[in-house]
């Protein structure tokens, strides 16, 4: 089960709609926190730099319990997170409120 404080996190991340059979940021370089992995029912060995829970249709095979930098990516205004096909969130998160969230994030898994 993924930790409830880092569920708490979740919620504070706008959630958007990406473009259909976009899968252009999804990297096998995503960090997962172990309470995250754990949550992953069938676990893969990445073999390329792709994520390995893309699916066969370019989806987020995993989307349910989909990581926090996945949620993260795309949901706010600083450019690094800035998704490179214009989708996002209504309101994205100003940089502060990124920063907050991450910071609580990393002290989070670095435990
Ligand atoms: S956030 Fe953007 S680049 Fe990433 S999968 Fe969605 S549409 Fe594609
Ligand atoms: S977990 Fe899902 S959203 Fe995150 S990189 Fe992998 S396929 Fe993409």
């Amino acid at each position: 089960m993924v930790h409830p404080k880092i569920k708490k996190l979740y919620a504070s991340i706008p959630s958007f709609e990406c473009q259909e059979g976009c899968a252009d940021c999804c990297s096998s370089l995503v960090p997962f926190a172990k309470s995250e992995w754990d949550a992953i029912p069938v676990k893969k060995e990445a073999n390329s730099m792709q994520c390995p829970y893309v699916s066969e249709d370019n989806k987020c095979s995993i989307h349910r319990v989909k990581p926090y930098m996945c949620r993260l990516f795309g949901a706010g205004k600083d450019p690094l997170l800035k998704c490179p096909k214009g989708c996002g969130p209504e309101k994205p998160l100003s940089w502060e409120k990124a920063k907050k969230l991450t910071n609580k994030y990393h002290a989070l898994i670095s435990k």
